[in-house]
């Protein structure tokens, strides 16, 4: 109850502490922390991704 939690919206990626995201009202859950590690083959995947979108980044 008194623990905050750093929620996200699984539409827009936007990060909130509500349960619900404030622009499209879809349920948000918090990130899983797995999602990061180095060692995950779609981390990899992602970076590329991020690497042809240069200058796109948030
Ligand atoms: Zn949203």
């Amino acid at each position: 109850m008194s623990k905050i939690e750093l929620l996200r919206c699984n539409k827009c990626f936007k990060y909130t502490l509500k349960h619900e995201c404030d622009i499209c009202s879809s349920k948000t859950e918090s990130p899983k922390p797995a999602k990061y590690s180095p060692h995950d083959p779609y981390g990899k995947w992602r970076l590329k991704y991020k690497t042809s979108f240069k200058g796109n980044e948030i």
